[in-house]
């Protein structure tokens, strides 16, 4: 498991911005370094442990990239048309004679380039009269071939350790012909939701309980940043109870996560409870939605709490468990990239805070993006986030937005991957 010191997460300053929150997070955190091998089937997400070079070079042999006729390019017609008589015929998967000078050879996509060949007619290109074919000139050398390791040469460094793999990666670790790889193995994250006024789904909710929505939020962004996720239900408002609980997880999990109770009310009762079996520091991040987030080590193992309002826990669950989870899974840090769109809303905010608007996307008639805020703002409205297609970023610095101004946006996609 992670070992963190207990000072981790102090920190000096009254506010915490969310980029101060993220390098620290990156600084601070450890990660775990236990490494296992996966087969290519199962390394989807997960994050690599070793760079991989590539064992050969891709192609691994030049081949032509169309359906045509090859050549050699010392024979291209130079001036105007000429006939080549056509001698041999090589397909995908199958190796050819050597091209005796001044013939053409049939060849076929990703057939292997004829020896003495170098040049590829494509078939749109050319007429074929008997045993013939009439190639036109102006044709450049070497085009319509893909030599080998034009894509990547042999021994690149093509996959880096810390990366998480993409569909695309995969592909590439598959073109080298290997068939598993070694990754980081899973965080393993415990989660509670706290408060007596929460119900499991399924449960009998008294008049007046809520089901807990949050728990499963939470654990399914985990699961997508690749996390073995503990269910382990709800806690009631009950210090001992909560240290009991707390206490009992740290030593066999990466990170212990919680939602609700870490205001400042009579009933907030998880800070208490934290600080009775391990060390607590509040965050208060200047960020809205989201109030202070409690960051704390027990028995080594980070903590992180989260505010109970859905829209809250969901915001510092990007902002603060996301990179702490990268971080534990030794992934490079990852830097949000806000996608310019224009604002169709006005909003007026207080100045050095981070701001997120929830916005839906629309296509404004003149084919600009328009972000379309949510009608109504309140922390605890899961429609709010159901509906929308991501939060329009507010730096620090700005103090109101009005309609037809530039703002960055963050898909959810980008936000919960
Ligand atoms: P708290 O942070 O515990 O003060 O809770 C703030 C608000 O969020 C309250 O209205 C809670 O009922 C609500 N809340 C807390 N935990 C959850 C949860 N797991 N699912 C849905 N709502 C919650
Ligand atoms: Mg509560």
């Amino acid at each position: 498991m992670a070992q963190l010191s207990d000072d981790c997460f102090a920190f000096g300053g009254p506010m915490m911005s969310v980029d101060e929150a993220v390098r620290l997070i990156a600084e601070r955190v450890t990660p775990v370094l236990d490494v296992e091998t996966v087969t290519l089937a199962r390394a989807d997400g997960r994050i690599l442990a070793k760079e991989i070079l590539a064992p050969l070079p891709l192609p691994p042999f030049t081949n032509s990239a169309v359906d045509g006729y090859a050549v050699s390019s010392r024979d291209l017609p130079q001036k105007q048309e000429q006939a080549f008589a056509v001698t041999g015929r090589v397909q995908a998967g199958s190796s050819a004679q050597p091209l005796r000078p001044g013939r053409a050879m049939r060849i076929f996509t990703g057939a292997p380039m004829p020896d003495g060949a170098d040049t590829v007619f494509m078939q749109e290109d050319v007429r074929v009269e008997g045993d013939s074919v009439i190639l036109p000139a102006g044709l450049k050398p070497g085009a319509n071939v893909r030599p080998a390791g034009e894509d990547i040469p042999a021994d690149f460094a093509a996959l880096q350790a810390g990366q998480r793999l993409r569909p695309q990666d995969v592909a590439l670790v598959a073109a080298f012909g290997l068939t598993q790889l070694d990754v980081v193995r899973r965080i393993r994250v415990a989660v509670f939701s706290t408060g007596n006024e929460l119900a499991s789904p399924g449960e009998v909710r008294a008049a007046a309980q809520l089901f807990d929505s949050n728990r499963f939020m939470l654990m399914a962004m985990l699961r997508r940043l690749g996390c073995e996720v503990s269910d382990l239900g709800i806690l009631r408002d009950d210090r001992a109870a909560l240290a009991r609980a707390l206490q009992e997880v740290a030593g066999t999990h990466d990170l212990i996560l919680t939602t609700g109770g870490v205001s400042t009310g009579e009933e907030d009762h998880v800070k208490a409870s934290v600080e009775s079996v391990g060390r607590l520091v509040l965050w208060r991040m200047a960020i809205k939605p989201g109030r202070p987030v409690a960051m704390g080590i027990i028995g080594g193992t980070p903590f992180i709490g989260l505010p109970g309002n859905p829209v809250a826990s969901f915001v510092t669950f990007v902002h603060v468990v996301r990179p702490t989870i990268l971080a534990l899974s030794g992934a490079q840090p990852e830097k949000l990239l806000p996608m310019p769109v224009r604002a169709a809303f006005s909003y007026k905010k207080k100045i050095s805070r981070r701001e997120y608007v929830r916005v839906t996307l629309r296509k404004a008639a003149d084919g600009a993006l328009e972000a379309v805020k949510f009608p109504r703002e309140g922390a605890g409205l899961l429609s709010s986030l159901a509906d929308t297609h991501g939060l329009v970023e507010l730096d620090e610095d700005v103090t109101q937005v009005a309609p037809g101004q530039a703002v960055g946006f963050l898909s959810y996609a980008s936000l919960i991957n």
